[in-house]
Formats: structure tokens, C-alpha cells, sequence
């Protein structure tokens, strides 16, 4: 008998997600590809993070930690809660994860049982819907509209919610499209929450210090003090410091919550890397100017692309308001035909053509629940970027 490889139904038709394997086929196809497919810094990890790591593990920094994470590394957790956010936190309150998307899936796989719902407003960063799925929940996944913002309005969370609905994730500055929330947005959506209290917030804060134009920051345990005891903010030190490959993330929360996560953990990595947290300790610790000087990189790139797709006939793409990615409507070439005969029906056919014809690997805005927008991601060389948005404009002008 044969014994082939069977997958567990669990694993439903989760496959690698979508970024990765257009980042893989564009990598496959060698040569001059431009990739502005993943969300990740091009930038260095700051000097004095990695000399800190470094001396760090010289000290002896290389045994397991702690499971939900070293006391140095909480405790430059809790002050740059009290600094950023004004949250008052123990150590009780938090977990350290091998990144933010780890943190998550913990509180995803301890709370949540079989036909849970969870709210996800599109458009999403792909991954909540097969991590949820993965949990055995079941995303309810109102639409957000360029109109608002694309930010979720109370009567779209009003009309989401059910008697089995267990979290809302909500995730500002937002992947794909740079939606940020005001204090009273957030202060609106909690009025709400409280009339549901089998509801609980996570709040995905991993492009907190990405946000433009001078707005300021608002995160809903600080919103909405009320509903503090069942939030979970999530945050991390990958796209704000440009350490991506350190995966460090973390969760503060509700005691009893943390547990839960700690337990999952505890059968899964038994915690972060030691010298990866010591760098992250030596992130929030150290001179936060990094800060000021990533965004102002950022920032420039972000006009950069914007104006040069805008101008592209076809495409329309404002200035997002935080995060790293041009979220494009790309409704004008839809129902285009390409010169050699193929029709452009949707946003992954006009990937990609532009994949195949420009040699320019972009997200599909279907990968995000929002069709019809094309993601690219400006974490990358402003001279790449000029070449890019070169490429795709005279695609877009060949076009018959
Ligand atoms: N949350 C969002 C919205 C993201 O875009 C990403 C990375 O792409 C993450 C979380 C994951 O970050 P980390 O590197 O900390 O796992």
C-alpha cells in the first residue's frame, strides 16, 4: 500500500499566501524584475541594534528565555506603552512572539472554537483570514469604501456583529491601503462594542510609527479605556525599525488572555529568540530618531509613487495616510485588451500582464478583499521605484 501525503482538513485550502508566491514566481523569472510585492523595509536594521544584539550574545544571551518573553525586554515594552500610548501595563500583560503575525495566531488559536466569528473589514491584510481559518473560526468581512476613508463606520461593525462574533480585528495604519483612525473614530466604534461585550478588539498596530502628514497615532485601549479589559493590541519592531528578519512582535492584553497565548506558545516555539529580544530591547530603548529618519525615507517615496501612478491614464491612486503601500484603483484598464490578444478582466489578470509584459511584480487587490486596486509596496529604492512606475506607465500606454 501506498501511504501518500494527505493534508490535514484543518489546512482547508490555506496554502502559502499569495504574496509570498508572486514574490517566488517573480524571483523565478530572474533577471530585471522589479519586486514591490512584500511588505518589508529595504533599509538596514540601525548600528546600535545590532552592536546591542551582538554584545548581548557574547554576554551570554543564548539560552531559552523566558516564555512570554525577558523581564529587559517587558519592561521596554510597558515604557514605550506609557511613552506612545499612555496604557498602563504590568508584565502580566504581555507576550513576546517570534513577530506580530505570531502574536496574533496565538490569540487566534486560544480563544476561539469552531464557527467563532470574527470581524476582518476588507480590504485586510490576507493572512487574518487563513490564520482565523486556521483557529476554526469564520471571518465576517463587511467592505470598507474609499469613500470613508476605507475605514470601518459603526454601522457596518453594528451590522457585522452576531451573538457568536468573538473578536474585531482592526488593523490602522492599514495594509494594503494606509487607513489611520482618529481618536474618535475609535471612540465611535467602541460606543458599539459596548453594547456586545462577547466581543473583544485586536488591535494590529504594527505600522504605528508609518503614518504621515503629522496625524496622530490612536490605538483603542487608549481610545476607549472602558474597553481596555478586552482589548488586544498587537504590535511589533519589524516595520517600524526595519527588522523584519529579528521576528519580534508582541501582545498586551488582559491578563488572563496572555495565559492563554502563553499556553499555546509554550507547545509551539517556547518563545522568542533570546538575542533577537535583546535587540528589540535595545530598539524601544535607544534613540528613537530611527523613527523620525525611516518615515521621512518613507515619506518621500510615498509622493514619489502616488503622483507618478496617479498620472498614469487609468489608474488613480491618492496618498495613503500611514503604512508603506500604494493602494491603486486600477478600474480604467480594467476590460482593456493587452496587444497580444488578452483581456484584462480583473486586478490579477492585470497583475499579471504587468508581471509578464512590464516585469513588475505587484499585489492583486483580491489577495486584500478588494478587487479592482493593484498594491505596491514603496519599501523600496526611490531609483526602483522611478524605474517601476516608469515601466508600468509605458505598459499602460501600449496598451491598444
Ligand atoms: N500585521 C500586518 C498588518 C502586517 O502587514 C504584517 C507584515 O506584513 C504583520 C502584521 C507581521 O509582522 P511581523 O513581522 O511582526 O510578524
Amino acid at each position: 500500500a501506498s501511504y501518500g501525503f494527505r493534508a490535514a482538513r484543518r489546512l482547508g485550502g490555506i496554502g502559502v499566501s499569495e504574496i509570498l508566491a508572486i514574490g517566488a514566481r517573480a524571483q523565478a523569472m530572474g533577471g530585471d524584475v522589479i519586486v514591490l510585492a512584500a511588505g518589508e523595509p529595504d533599509l538596514p536594521t540601525p548600528a546600535h541594534i545590532r552592536e546591542a544584539a551582538a554584545a548581548a550574545v557574547e554576554a551570554g544571551a543564548t539560552r531559552y528565555a523566558p516564555l512570554t518573553g525577558t523581564a529587559a525586554l517587558k519592561a521596554a515594552i510597558i515604557a514605550k506603552h506609557a511613552r506612545d500610548n499612555r496604557l498602563d501595563l504590568t508584565p502580566a500583560n504581555i507576550i513576546v512572539g517570534s513577530g506580530a503575525k505570531q502574536v496574533i495566531h496565538n490569540a487566534l488559536m486560544a480563544t476561539l472554537d469552531e464557527g467563532d466569528e470574527v470581524i476582518v473589514p476588507a480590504p485586510f491584510w490576507t493572512s487574518y483570514l487563513d490564520q482565523v481559518a486556521l483557529a476554526g473560526g469564520r471571518v465576517v468581512s463587511p467592505r470598507m469604501r474609499a469613500e470613508d476613508g476605507f475605514r470601518l463606520t459603526p454601522e457596518a461593525l453594528a451590522a457585522a456583529i452576531t451573538p457568536k462574533t468573538r473578536w474585531l480585528i482592526l488593523n490602522a495604519p492599514s495594509n494594503p491601503c494606509g487607513a489611520v483612525y482618529s481618536a474618535s473614530d475609535l471612540k465611535a466604534l467602541a460606543a458599539v462594542l459596548c453594547d456586545h461585550p462577547q466581543v473583544w478588539v485586536l488591535s494590529d498596530d504594527i505600522y504605528e510609527h508609518i503614518i504621515y502628514d503629522g496625524r496622530r497615532f490612536a490605538t483603542m485601549a487608549e481610545a476607549a479605556p472602558d474597553l481596555a479589559d478586552r482589548v488586544l493590541t498587537v504590535n511589533g519592531v519589524s516595520k517600524a525599525y526595519a527588522m523584519t528578519g529579528w521576528r519580534i512582535g508582541w501582545g498586551a492584553g488582559p491578563a488572563p488572555l496572555i495565559q492563554a497565548m502563553a499556553a499555546v506558545q509554550s507547545q509551539s516555539t517556547s518563545g522568542a529568540a533570546t538575542p533577537s529580544q535583546a535587540a528589540a530591547a535595545a530598539a524601544l530603548d535607544g534613540p528613537q530618531e530611527v523613527l523620525a529618519d525611516h518615515l521621512a525615507v518613507f515619506d518621500r517615496r510615498r509622493r514619489l509613487v502616488t503622483a507618478g501612478l496617479d498620472a498614469i491614464d487609468g489608474i488613480s491612486c491618492p496618498a495613503p495616510d500611514g503604512a508603506f503601500y500604494a493602494f491603486a484603483d486600477i478600474g480604467g484598464l480594467i476590460g482593456r485588451t493587452t496587444r497580444s490578444g488578452t483581456r484584462l478582466g480583473d486586478d490579477r489578470a492585470v497583475a499579471r500582464w504587468l508581471l509578464d509584459e512590464a516585469r513588475i511584480a505587484l499585489v492583486p487587490g483580491a489577495a486584500f478583499g478588494s478587487p479592482g486596486h493593484l498594491r505596491l509596496s514603496f519599501a523600496a529604492a526611490d531609483e526602483v521605484l522611478r524605474q517601476a512606475i516608469e515601466r508600468i506607465g509605458a505598459a499602460v500606454a501600449d496598451l491598444p
